[in-house]
């Protein structure tokens, strides 16, 4: 990259837009898992479409590599950027233009935060589902790009399926201007479905037409504590029976877990005892109070009668609730109470049928390499999604060996192995657990197609 370079993009942008050097504050070159990088040459923060357009037409004819920046949040490394490359932040892009009720869309800039736009649109009396931890960090561009889930796919999806239209620019410079506003569109390719999930390697979100919904007035939750894995699925099914559409979130938490969680985390207090094998959070979301109060309590009563469930609490107030959401939301700060770097974040999903024997099996099978390592377990149990923290303090230098048979049983269960957190170049090397070699090339022939000099973070999912 020669001076003469920056100084065109200086000229397309504006000198205040572009930062080097000094400028560059530590936040571009971190994110949520700790990681720390070289700074980038530059750091491009363009205001608007026709700037971002503008940026990657001259990084494509100059071959100038580019990493795309949201909140940061995630723990890949996909947006972390090379010292050889700029970094296109999209912070600045951050406004939710228009909430429209009655197409049930709400079109936001792909630097908005995930918690202003659910904000924004609350005060319309509606709600954007997709909801994670990192609400208020994380950005909807990011949102997308890695096709975040979290906490309420079980009712409304991914992040794919909260995507009416987007807004796009390609590696040349191309703006494909697909911000459609309903949900019906069948008229050829949908494009936009190639850059959901794609981590930023096939193009640029600049903008977006995401799906809101009526927000329900009332919210509970009922945690209840299980002895066994099949009482979990059990109850799953039961819940799923019974609450139908009010079913909104159903979180599992394996023994240690919660009981470390409860120990560990400052200001956390466990409504249930901490002895009990299986926890499970299900939450219930509506309209009138009573009837989702008598619908949970129905389902616990009747799950207690047989036996299903040990013990059990419901929440009585928003506050109650948020006692309950908070052992389940600490799985950060509990990780943080162990050596970080002694600490393996697996995101794998499999059949539910098979998660029980597939924990045991890694409990068990990591002992060969360090017999002190030990996994901590929870998940989005009903979206087939577990998140596991694997500790080995007393062996940090068996990381690789640990992380490889990990994914080695994941593989052997038949799961992936990035559930919702996406490859980036953390998990580059196992990609070939979860995806055939055709797919993968297919991959390779699309990002040629779209990127032909490669520009668009490189390196990342794949190598060319
Ligand atoms: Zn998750």
């Amino acid at each position: 990259m020669t001076d003469g370079f920056i100084d065109r993009l200086r000229e397309a942008l504006g000198q205040r837009s572009v930062l080097t050097g000094a400028d560059i504050e530590p936040r571009y070159c971190h994110d949520l898992a700790g990681n720390s990088v070289a700074q980038p040459r530059a750091v491009v923060r363009p205001s608007t479409t026709e700037e971002v357009s503008a940026v990657l037409r001259l990084c494509h004819r100059e071959k100038v590599p580019v990493t795309t920046q949201g909140g940061m949040t995630g723990v890949v490394g996909g947006a972390l950027p090379n010292a050889n490359e700029i970094v296109l932040s999209m912070e600045l892009m951050n406004a939710v233009e228009e909430v429209d009720t009655s197409s049930g869309a709400a079109v936001v800039q792909a630097g908005a935060p995930l918690q202003k736009v659910q904000e924004r649109v609350e005060q319309e009396g509606y709600m954007f589902p997709l909801d994670l931890g990192a609400r208020g960090s994380c950005t909807i561009g990011g949102n997308i790009s890695t096709n975040a889930g979290g906490n309420r796919v079980i009712r409304y999806g991914m992040a794919r399926d909260l995507i009416l239209g987007l807004e796009v620019v390609t590696a040349d410079g191309t703006v494909l201007q697909g911000l459609r506003k309903y949900i019906k569109n069948n008229t050829g390719i949908d494009l936009k479905q190639l850059f959901i999930g794609s981590e930023g390697i096939l193009g640029v979100v600049t903008r977006a037409a995401l799906r809101i919904f009526p927000a329900p007035t009332e919210r509970q939750v009922a945690l209840c504590a299980l002895p066994s894995f099949a009482q979990v699925i059990s109850i799953l099914e039961m819940a799923r029976r019974h609450l139908g559409g009010e079913l909104t979130a159903f979180e599992v938490m394996w023994n240690e877990y919660y009981r470390l969680t409860v120990e560990r985390v400052k200001g956390v207090v466990g409504p249930l005892p901490i002895h009990h094998s299986f926890y499970a959070l299900i939450e219930a979301s509506g309209d009138d109070a009573d009837r989702i109060h008598a619908d949970l309590e129905k389902l616990i009563e009747t799950s207690m009668r047989t036996n299903m469930i040990l013990d059990a609490t419901l929440s009585t107030s928003n506050a109650s609730a948020a006692t309950i959401w908070r052992v389940r939301e600490s799985s950060l700060e509990l990780s943080r109470t162990f050596p970080y770097a002694a600490r393996i974040a697996l995101d794998v999903s499999l059949a539910i049928e098979r998660m029980d024997e597939y924990v045991k099996a890694i409990g068990v099978r990591i002992k060969a390499i360090d017999p002190c390592a030990f996994a901590i377990v929870f998940g989005h149990a009903g979206d087939g999604n577990l998140h596991i923290s694997l500790h080995h303090e007393h062996t940090p230098d068996k990381r690789e060996d640990l992380e490889k048979l990990a994914y080695q049983i994941t593989s052997e269960f038949g799961g992936s192995i990035s559930a919702e957190h996406g490859i980036g170049v953390e998990k580059l090397r196992y990609l070939k657990m979860s995806r055939t070699q055709e797919e993968i090339e297919t991959m390779r022939m699309l990002k040629r197609a779209l990127d032909p000099n490669n520009i668009l973070n490189p390196g990342r999912i794949f190598r060319m």
